[in-house]
């Protein structure tokens, strides 16, 4: 099977470094393998949207070298078919409507569990819809941490398919456009690799094929936040990608050239010497 790989940002912001160690991450993985490299834009979550940024993350990529094998397909285009999986599991019985609050919530871990809403069912406005999960252990081998397990009762409990204000969430969208653009190993930061878990139960209970996966080291500041989360302090300048290119492939730890004409050339020579055993197993350090 031809290996296809994919980025797939969220619109919440410039592309920054931690993303762009994605981007670069995810394309030489394809590359390699002498795959597919696709870009999917994640812009189901209009209140969390920056005006602008889904553009400047598309035309940033190009700039950095990094070009894909097919048209960007924006989720925002895709709600048919998640309304289509939507119903598919609930004519199966696997979702149910709760109307819990932030505090009901609070009061049971945050979390849900057993299919049970503890809040009184609300006319006067719509449910959030949740997945039934089971206590069910869900085990996968990540290429680069290794073998993970998790129990989804306990760690994720019935968790949220469509939200009270109609979106889809990430975790439906993410599966079924994985599923759907054909990605037989999702390389992505370290930070979803509790979504993971998740994300092949929904596998199994829409009928769609599990694709490997390889969750990165996350960038961190000096403090060991993400890069993404401390602020808007890290976009990298797409006027300058040279450097910020160098910066990612030495935060991959890969062998750099000590000369580089230009991006293409950069991006060449890295993936001339690239070894999937270059890069490091950890969930993260800095970016300093
Ligand atoms: N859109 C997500 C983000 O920007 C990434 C989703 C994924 O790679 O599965 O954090």
């Amino acid at each position: 099977m031809t290996y296809r790989g994919r980025f797939a940002p969220s619109p919440t912001g410039q592309l920054h470094f931690g993303s762009l160690v994605a981007a670069v991450g995810s394309w030489l993985r394809a590359r390699h393998a002498a795959g597919q490299w696709l870009v999917r834009m994640e812009d189901i979550d209009p209140p969390r949207e920056v005006a602008g940024s889904a553009a400047s993350i598309l035309a940033a990529l190009p700039a950095f070298g990094l070009v894909a094998d097919a048209p960007t397909l924006f989720q925002s285009q895709r709600i048919a078919a998640y309304e289509a999986a939507f119903t598919q599991l609930q004519v199966t019985d696997q979702l149910f409507p709760c109307w819990c609050s932030r505090s009901d919530m609070a009061a049971n871990g945050d979390m849900h569990r057993d299919g049970r809403c503890v809040a009184a069912k609300a006319s006067d406005r719509p449910p959030a819809w949740r997945l039934r999960v089971p206590d069910i252990e869900v085990t996968f081998d990540d290429v680069l941490q290794g073998p993970q397990r998790q129990n989804l009762r306990e760690s994720a409990g019935d968790f949220v398919i469509r939200r009270v204000e109609g979106f889809y969430s990430y975790q439906l969208a993410c599966v079924v456009d994985d599923a759907f653009q054909g990605i037989t190993e999702v390389v992505r930061g370290n930070d979803l690799i509790d979504s993971t878990a998740r994300q092949i139960w929904l596998q199994r209970c829409l009928g769609l094929p599990t694709p490997r996966y390889l969750h990165l080291p996350l960038a961190l500041d000096a403090h060991g936040v993400k890069l993404s989360k401390s602020g808007q302090a890290h976009p990298v300048d797409s006027a300058d990608p040279l450097s910020a290119l160098r910066r990612a492939l030495a935060f991959l730890q890969l062998p750099l050239p000590a000369s580089a004409t230009d991006v293409h050339d950069l991006l060449a020579q890295a993936l001339a010497g690239f070894e999937p055993a270059f890069l490091p197993h950890c969930s993260g350090y800095s970016a300093a």
